[in-house]
């Protein structure tokens, strides 16, 4: 796929850009925000740091790479001729397959025509005079608009390890976010990665294959579950196309937008065989169920938690033939299910081969430093080709602290947030007027383009509003983003994820400051998510203020 070069018209030197909306961002939100936008018959610019459209599926390459949501759940829904002329070649869709797709969304809805590549976007400062956003990009063009939409992603800001000597490795080094966009060879390689987090549980087996040894640097192991991906047939296909309307409808009720949805017993309601026989079936199965469609209480009650997690662990046991080596891939610091499930496809088995070394950096051998030869820890200097940091991402406000978001009195939005998160539904951060966020912090997630379609659906509905009002401004409500902060607070509280460090608690020990959880998602149930922002939008909107 050719790369795009810059597409949009540049102003003269030293003008701005004036258009109705500025757009930070065209991965999956930005291009739907795009389209929403111009149906509203507004004139829109997107900014976007990469050369092509595709966001987290334009920059994240690394082998293995692919979906753990059942892809014919994954696509927009809001065409129907999109939906019934795309066919998904696999169930769990292979990133250059998705990156096919979103290219296809923007041929066909044209969207390249009003974006800027190439163009990162620095700072972002509101006019109160003007009632207007000035955007600055890295190279010190300057755009103005009304409205700014940021669709900048809960897991862009990628991270790198704050271990010393990190710059002076001499070989290759990669982070899986930053990916070459010309397949990397690993052929006869010695090859390190460091970290085991879902990216490197997708990536690691992959590399095996090829390389002429593999050493994993483990920190803390991760609970995986297996993904079972299978090939797509024309004729299922044809099926699944047929239950569109249905497959969508019922992810829409589901706590987190998935065909998964949790059973209604509880883990030590029934007998041990009962619960093993579930079990069984869940691992069996395709994606997420085993995390999303548990018994009910495995996220919440502790008890029933150490269950499933001896499950998954005698499972791990089964699969590793070094007892030791299991035993260091067994998580021992969390509970199944309480940091995000990366879904795996060989990922314990690739540990049977000859040329794959787990280290673990926590018991065995502490990494010293990374040297021009490779990385050397406390017991010795490993010397390797290529390294890897699949070392995670500052999640969820990471991205916003890169950019300079000012509001009317010169106050940052990393200021504003200093002590976590101030919005209305995770969509408009309070003293920010204007400013609309697609998977902003504080609002509902789980299946990601399923909560992108909803958010900005609700977003094109306010524009709608207030176009139609002639309204030119909006704020949000002291009182209701006092309800919905406790709102999101209280609902994350009797999750064991709460009480584990990830980045969707906000931690990462590589960023100074984010050593600290922070309440960072909506956590409660998505279809009472969407009840009530479907209630803001037949009531008026009463719950912001308009000027
Ligand atoms: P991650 O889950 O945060 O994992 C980062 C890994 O790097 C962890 O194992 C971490 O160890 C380790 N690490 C970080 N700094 C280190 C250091 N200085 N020394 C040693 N180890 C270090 O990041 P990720 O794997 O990129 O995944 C992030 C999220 O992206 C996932 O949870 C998922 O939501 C998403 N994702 C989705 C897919 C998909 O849909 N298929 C695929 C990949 C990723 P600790 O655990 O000890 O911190």
């Amino acid at each position: 796929m050719p790369d795009t070069n810059v597409l949009a018209e540049r102003p003269a030197q030293g003008q701005a850009t004036v258009t109705d909306a500025i757009i930070i961002g065209a991965g999956i939100s930005g291009m739907f925000m795009l389209y929403r936008l111009r149906e509203l018959g507004m004139s829109v610019k997107v900014f976007e740091a990469g050369t092509n459209v595709g966001g987290t599926w334009y920059w994240n390459r690394y082998p293995g790479a692919r979906f753990d949501s059942e892809s014919w759940t994954y696509g927009y829904s809001f065409s129907k001729e999109l939906l019934a002329e795309w066919d998904w070649k696999e169930h769990f869709s292979p990133q250059p397959d998705t990156l096919e797709y979103l290219n296809h969304v923007a041929d066909k809805f044209d969207l390249r025509r009003d974006m800027q590549f190439r163009s990162t976007v620095t700072a972002a400062h509101w006019d109160d005079a003007a009632n207007q956003w000035t955007v600055t990009l890295e190279n010190g063009e300057q755009a103005k608009a009304r409205f700014l939409f940021t669709a900048i992603g809960i897991l862009s800001a990628y991270t790198l390890p704050a271990i010393p000597g990190r710059d002076s490795f001499q070989g290759p080094a990669y982070h899986p976010a930053r990916w070459p966009h010309t397949p990397v060879d690993f052929t006869g390689k010695r090859v390190g990665i460091i970290g085991t987090g879902a990216t490197a549980i997708q990536a690691i087996p992959e590399i095996a294959k090829q390389a002429a040894h593999l050493t994993v640097f483990q920190r803390r192991p991760n609970w995986a579950a297996p993904l079972h991906n299978a090939k797509i047939s024309k004729e299922e296909m044809e099926e699944i196309k047929s239950r569109y309307e249905e497959i969508y409808a019922h992810c829409a009720q589901t706590p987190s937008w998935f065909i998964h949805e949790a059973d209604r017993r509880k883990t030590l309601d029934v007998s041990p065989e009962e619960r093993e026989a579930f079990w069984e079936k869940l691992y069996a199965e395709p994606g997420f169920g085993i995390w999303m469609g548990n018994f009910r209480d495995i996220l919440i009650d502790e008890k029933a938690n150490e269950k499933i997690s001896e499950f998954i662990a005698r499972k791990i046991r089964q699969r590793v033939k070094d007892p030791a080596v299991a035993e260091k891939l067994i998580p021992k610091d969390h509970g199944f299910g309480s940091r995000r499930v990366p879904l795996e496809s060989g990922y314990f088995e690739t540990y049977n081969r000859d040329n794959v070394t787990l280290v673990d950096v926590i018991n065995d051998e502490p990494i010293e430093c990374i040297t021009p030869k490779g990385v050397k820890t406390s017991k010795q200097e490993r010397e390797f080709d290529i390294l890897i940091y699949a070392t995670g991402f500052d999640g969820v406000t990471g991205a916003f602290d890169r950019i300079d978001f000012r509001g009317p009195n010169g106050l940052t939005l990393k200021d504003a947030w200093a002590d976590g998160p101030r919005t209305y539904l995770g969509m408009l951060p309070e003293g920010f007027p204007n400013m609309l966020m697609a998977l902003g912090p504080h609002t509902a997630r789980g299946n990601i383009p399923q909560a992108i379609e909803h958010s900005v659906n609700f977003q094109a509905g306010v524009l709608r509003f207030m176009l139609e009002h002639g309204y030119t401004r909006i704020d949000t409500r002291p009182e209701c983003v006092d309800e919905w902060t406790e709102t999101v607070i209280k609902a994350a509280e009797p999750l064991l994820s709460s009480k584990v460090d990830s980045w969707q608690t906000g931690v990462n020990r590589n960023v100074a400051g984010r050593q600290v959880r922070r309440v960072l998602g909506y956590n409660g149930n998505g279809a009472h998510f969407r009840r009530k922002t479907d209630e803001v939008t037949t009531g008026g909107f009463k719950e912001f203020v308009f000027r």
